[in-house]
This record gives structure tokens, sequence and C-alpha cells, in this order.
């Protein structure tokens, strides 16, 4: 059974302990299973806050960022090494400090639009220091999910295959491909088989829409990707995300070019993406029960 989750900017743009415990308990009353929070700034967030907050409403977490240019392990600056090396050592403790169970995001090189090719030698050296953060997060039973993000967001992974490439170089069973419809209506060619062909390599799954608002009021094939995502088997988390310039905020608004609201109320819009994401599953697992169901007498 996947679990469901909601992007913590649904909500809020920061980690405060407040926008924690109001985050927190909006994900728990809209009836989801986790929060995925993103914070911006690992050095402010309050773990055992955290911790005791999500027991008390008995959710879980995954947690998602994506890498500073300053500190961009794709880079082959030892500098920006260093510190996209320590971030990441420092995202595994803070998962797991929460009880966290994922970290999604950008992992592998600046999240932001490049000017210039990926090379290979950069792309070598992320693998390698991803080796070692994924050997640090087996410890705590973490998987490191490589977000495959469109081309404005990222040199290296914009396709589900690619993604699938990096996580056999890395060559660790918790690095796994983390999947985001939004993206891939971008960059693939066709989103279900891209789905079907990552299979077994998916570990992380973002919902969405082609205009990153109310889920289902896009053009993203969302039956489709659902469909795809049964018939691949992928039974872990899927977290819907979703920004509205009311509560993005710079640097994200910024960065993902978050300029339009299309939403004021945080709560209709998760409980609806809730809702369809639960209706499309199960509607995707019937078709797969209909060839059974079939057969001739
Ligand atoms: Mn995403």
């Amino acid at each position: 059974m996947n679990k469901l989750g909601v992007h913590a900017y649904v909500w809020e743009h920061g980690w405060s302990r407040e926008q924690a415990t109001r985050a927190i308990s909006r994900t728990a009353e809209a009836g989801f299973d986790f929060i995925e929070a993103s914070p911006m700034d690992p050095s402010t967030f309050d773990r055992a806050h955290t911790a005791k907050a999500l027991e008390a409403a008995g959710i879980g977490v995954t947690f998602s960022f994506g890498l500073g240019f300053e500190a961009d392990i794709s880079s082959c600056d030892p500098e920006k090494e260093k510190r996209g090396r320590a971030l990441l050592f420092e995202q595994v403790g803070l998962c797991r400090d929460c009880g966290g169970t994922s970290i999604a995001g950008i992992l592998y090189s600046g999240f932001g639009k490049y000017y210039t090719q990926p090379t290979a030698e950069g792309i070598r050296r992320s693998a390698d220091i991803l080796r070692d953060v994924a050997e640090e997060a087996a410890k705590s039973d973490i998987i490191l999910g490589l977000e495959v993000v469109n081309r404005y967001e990222t040199n290296i992974l914009n396709t589900a295959a690619q993604g699938v490439e990096m996580c056999q170089r890395i060559d660790a069973p918790n690095v796994k491909v983390h999947l985001d419809v939004y993206h891939m209506n971008i960059e693939e060619s066709d989103m279900a088989s891209a789905i079907v062909d990552a299979g077994p390599y998916i570990g992380y799954f973002h919902t969405g829409d082609s205009h990153r608002g109310y889920l289902g009021s896009g053009s993203i094939d969302l039956q489709s990707a659902f469909r795809a995502l049964v018939r691949a088997k992928y039974e872990g988390p899927i977290t819907f995300e979703s920004f509205s310039s009311r509560v993005v905020g710079q640097p994200l608004e910024g960065i993902l070019g978050i300029w339009r609201n299309l939403w004021e109320d945080g709560f209709d819009l998760a409980t609806h993406a809730l809702m369809y994401t639960r209706a499309q599953l199960k509607a995707a697992q019937e078709v797969e029960r209909q060839a059974a169901r079939s057969r001739l007498p």
C-alpha cells in the first residue's frame, strides 16, 4: 500500500516551531499518512520539536531539498563538493532524528537553471559522494530519492531513464529514482512507458499538475500516470506537491517561477488531492484485475 503525503509548502513556507506544528497538524487533519518537510535551512530546524509534533499527530515524515549552486557536488570544485557533502550528511541526520524514511529532491547537482553541459567527471564525482551518503543513510533505513526534474532545474537528470542510469552508477540499494509528473510532463516522450520502464528503481513519487495547482485541473494525463504506477507495482510513498505564490515566498518562488496564485485554501487543495489520488489508485488497481475477471466461461 502506498503511503500518501503532502508537501509542507502547501501549508507553510518555513519550518519554525509554530509553522511546523501547524503544518503537521493540518496534514494529519486532512488525512495524509505523512508530511514532506523541505527545510531551506537545516541549521534552524528543531528536530526534537518536530519529532514530538509528528508523534502527537500520528503521522510520518519524509524530507526533500535541492543543493544550492555553492554546494553543487557535480561541479568538480572541491570547496563546493565539501559543502554539498556536509549538507547531504546533515539532511541524513535530520531525517534520522525525526524518524523519517526518505530524502528526496535534487541531491546530485545544483537546483536551478544551468547554462553549461554537465560533464562526465562531474557526474562521476556526484555519484561517488552520493554513494558515501547512501551508506550513512542505510544505517537508519533511509532511502535517497534522486528527483528527475525539468531542464530548467538541473542539467543532469531530466528523464527517468537517466535517473535509472545514475542509480546504477551509484549502485547502492537505498538509492532510488524520484519521479514527478510535473517534470515528466515536460521532458518525457511517453510518461506511462517511462514509469513502467523505471519500475523497481522508483523509490519516491510526486504528483501535481501541469501548472502546479489543483490536482486534475491541469493538462497532465494523470489517469495514465497512476495506471502506469500500479502496473509498475510501485508501493512506495506518493506526495502531492503544489505551489502558490500565496505561501511559497523567496527564494523558492524565484527558482520555480511561482508567479501565479492558483489556490487560496491549502486545506481544500490538499483534501481534494488526497481524494483524487485515492480514487485514481483504486481505479488503476481495478484495471489490473480486468483481464482475470474477463475470462471466457
Ligand atoms: Mn517534485
